[in-house]
């Protein structure tokens, strides 16, 4: 009997995660994340929580939710950025695996190209890759990271993960005109994606911030309007 011995720090669990990927979704946070995105809303799975677990507690807090997931749910890595933890989410994905339950991965895609993060990803169902800026100067500037990293990383998933959904957090003041979005879709048409979505910047998040002391770049921001939303969508669509 294989021995699960890689433990992963874990910030919760989110069960009938509705958005993540398709059908009810149980959500795996990971604390621990290489980017310090202005927007972020989950500051506080960037230290470690103190909560470790190896992939059989995980499995086994899973599949109490087997019955929700029908054909299509099941679980969700996410965080922080899970893909620090590849080697413990390639653990947990033998346990789903043989029980018949799939796994998508909801990730920045700022990581090195190990041989464990590219399994992670070519044995997921679903990758949710984070297009955050179009180009080397922007990303640095809001995310703190590199785009080469995650240029290599989206081109990787193009042609390995099963399906690719990108999505981009629109901000206002930042990236929320069409000209910028000509950016992102020049870019999102160099890979092979199932669906482009965007999201709202929203400040629900604000209170972690408070709580943890941390300075929130973002404090004066207002949320993004639903119907600039559905502008901005519309528009993205007629350039994919
Ligand atoms: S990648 Fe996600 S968790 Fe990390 S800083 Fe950006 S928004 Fe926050």
């Amino acid at each position: 009997m294989k021995n699960y011995n890689i433990k992963a720090d874990i910030h919760s669990f989110e069960s009938f995660a509705a958005l993540d990927g398709d059908g009810i979704r149980y959500g795996v946070f990971f604390t621990g994340c290489p980017l310090r995105c202005v927007y972020c809303h989950n500051p506080d799975t960037w230290k470690n929580s103190g909560r470790e677990m190896s992939a059989e507690e995980i499995y086994k807090k899973v599949r109490r939710y087997k019955p929700y997931f029908k054909d299509k749910g099941g679980v969700t890595f996410t965080g922080g950025e899970p893909l620090l933890n590849a080697d413990f989410i390639c653990e947990c994905a033998s346990l789903l695996k043989n029980d018949g339950i799939n796994y998508a991965v909801d990730t920045s895609g700022c990581v090195e190209l190990s041989e464990s993060v590219k399994k992670a990803v070519s044995d997921a169902e679903l990758i949710i890759l984070d297009l955050k800026f179009p180009n080397e100067n922007s990303y640095k500037k809001y995310t703190g990271g590199d785009f080469e990293k995650f240029r290599n990383f989206a081109l990787f998933c193009s042609e390995s993960a099963k399906r690719l959904w990108l999505r981009t957090v629109i901000v206002p003041g930042i990236n929320d005109s069409e000209e910028k979005l000509s950016e992102y879709a020049k870019f999102a048409k160099t890979l092979k994606f199932e669906k482009y979505e965007l999201l709202g910047f929203h400040t629900m998040g604000f209170f972690k911030y408070e709580k943890l002391g941390i300075e929130n770049p973002l404090n004066q921001t207002a949320p993004l309007e639903e119907e600039k939303l559905k502008e901005l969508q519309k528009y993205l669509n007629t350039l994919i």
